[in-house]
């Protein structure tokens, strides 16, 4: 090893030292951003699924006491939708998590019975990283004294054991999230002023949450701020737009 690479290898040493929580916050923000993202979008999808289904029936209908029940019924069908999806995630899930435990369950055997072998191999996987021959094998000996299990899984198999993700909590926070969007347009249906008014608060309403959606998730994504908003507030009026042309053309008006 040269001169500078020894001395790079010290800083680094030094700078790991310093800060030791460095490598866990980072994977931290990042999930945390993750879920943010997706609270963002569920609202989005909350606001225009269930403005589409008032503005449709005010298409269709001009008695206020309308607008509430299609209110609730697109705040329910949201919730039946989020539990549908729960049901398909889970299943795949499930899936999932039965091959991965398999696969533990063989290298724990493996560890058990050829424990110089898997010596070997996790040395090798080391290697083919590019870390020396000497270095790959002590680094493979003391993370196997350490948990060999959970050197096998994450370095061999790709499997971290700690990050099994669970479908009903996925479920449960994207209906939060539907529902935390739906309920704007439906409380906005409830002010009692003349049907037309009523209707257009409606229409502002979402147009504004779309815009504040719009600009969260542009900045999360780190998008062209002014043309997402944009793009996500037009997507929701010509939903409403839509909704409204089909309620007309079943419409009971007359
Ligand atoms: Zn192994």
């Amino acid at each position: 090893m040269d001169k500078s690479a020894t001395a790079k290898q010290d800083e680094w040493q030094n700078r790991s030292l310093s800060h030791p929580g460095e490598l866990h916050d980072t994977r931290d923000t990042s999930s945390k951003l993750n879920w943010l993202r997706a609270g963002v979008l569920g609202a989005n999808d909350g606001i225009v699924s269930v403005a589409g289904t008032i503005i449709g029936v005010a298409g269709a209908d001009s008695n206020p006491r309308s607008l509430l029940v299609a209110g609730l019924a697109g705040l329910a069908a949201l919730a039946a939708g989020s539990f549908s999806m729960a049901g398909g995630e889970y299943v795949s899930v499930s899936a999932q998590r039965d091959t991965e435990r398999g696969l533990l369950d063989k290298e724990r055997w493996e560890l058990e019975n050829l424990p110089v072998e898997e010596l070997d191999e996790l040395a090798h996987i080391y290697e083919a990283k590019g870390i020396s021959a000497n270095t790959s094998r002590r680094a493979a000996f003391e993370a196997m004294q350490y948990d060999a299990l959970r050197a096998h899984a994450t370095d061999e198999l790709g499997i971290n054991p700690d990050e099994l993700t669970s479908p009903w909590q996925a479920a449960y926070s994207s209906f939060l999230s539907f529902v935390s969007g739906g309920i704007i347009p439906m409380l906005f249906s409830l002010i009692p002023v003349s049907f037309p008014l009523r209707v257009f608060l409606i229409v502002l309403s979402v147009a504004i949450a779309l815009l504040i959606t719009g600009s969260i998730s542009a900045r999360i994504g780190g998008a062209a701020l002014g043309k997402a908003i944009l793009r996500n507030v037009l997507m929701g009026l010509s939903t409403m737009l839509f909704a409204w042309l089909i309620g007309m053309a079943f419409g009971i008006h007359g």
